[in-house]
């Protein structure tokens, strides 16, 4: 019998428990390198931050791209499908583009002319140094948990037995990630979609797409298995079929709108 799988499962919620036990260690090892920037020595001590941070990160990579492959191996157990298959972890994040994420966190802590300047770039280098620390952990949690969801993405990209992918978001989760899921399983290659190919087929890389601080996961979908929404999810699909689409250019605000009025799930107070 085929089985069902959804974007809310026991492995799904274990999977996201394991990768938020990452990002708390990660935050916590993030906030013992930001001695090493001394904010009288800008100049000499930022790049050597970074420094340390690209290689925390490639750490921190290598564990959340493990511990997918472990979600997915698990997930295709269950699945029951036929022969073995190794998934390929994905590579830590390139150091240039971590250390390009760090360099955008912290150009606010340069001087600047003052006619120049933005009010965020005149208030004093503590509040500057504090906001560049925040926008920093934010980046870095992405580009970490990234490995993680990408792993997945490459196991159902080259396991012959994986046709489909879809997103899961948490309760708590912002607008654009609950539509997101609400899109359900999005399909490897037309081959794969076969007769279940319909308008949310393959293609849409919105589906892939996560911000600083997001906690949406990645679920593969293997040959004879149905995909159904969770409850959750299909209640947030139906808010959006019922107040946003229709409405081009207008959706996603619309969507939001309604999450805020008719969705018993809060959304976060920021994104
Ligand atoms: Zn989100």
């Amino acid at each position: 019998m085929a089985s069902t799988v959804s974007d809310s499962s026991a492995a799904v919620a274990r999977w996201r428990r394991a990768q938020a036990g990452i990002t708390v260690l990660l935050l916590r090892d993030l906030r013992g390198l930001r001695r090493l920037i001394d904010p009288s020595r800008l100049q000499a001590t930022v790049p050597t931050w970074i420094e340390a941070v690209t290689t925390l990160v490639t750490r921190y990579s290598e564990v959340a791209a493990t511990l997918a492959a472990d979600f997915y191996d698990g997930e295709r157990e269950a699945a029951g499908v036929a022969g073995t298959f190794t998934v390929p972890l994905a590579d830590a994040p390139p150091a240039e583009q971590t250390s390009n994420s760090l360099r955008w966190a912290t150009k606010d802590l340069w001087p600047r002319d003052e006619a120049d300047a933005t009010a965020v770039q005149l208030e004093p280098l503590d509040a500057r140094l504090d906001a560049a620390m925040v926008k920093a952990n934010g980046a870095m949690q992405r580009l970490v948990a990234n490995q993680g969801r990408a792993t997945v993405r490459q196991g159902v990209d080259t396991d012959p037995q994986a046709v489909a992918y879809a997103r899961a978001a948490a309760l708590g989760a912002c607008f654009f990630c609950k539509l997101m899921a609400s899109r359900g399983s999005v399909y490897r290659t037309a081959g794969t979609a076969g007769r279940d190919a319909n308008d949310r087929f393959s293609g849409d890389a919105s589906v892939v797409k996560f911000h600083n601080n997001c906690h949406c996961g990645i679920v593969p979908v293997f040959r004879g298995q149905r995909f159904e929404l969770s409850p959750h999810a299909a209640r947030w699909d139906a808010i959006y079929r019922e107040y946003a689409q229709g409405h081009p250019g207008d959706q996603l605000r619309l969507f939001r709108q309604a999450l805020t009025e008719h969705d018993s799930n809060p959304l976060p107070k920021s994104i």
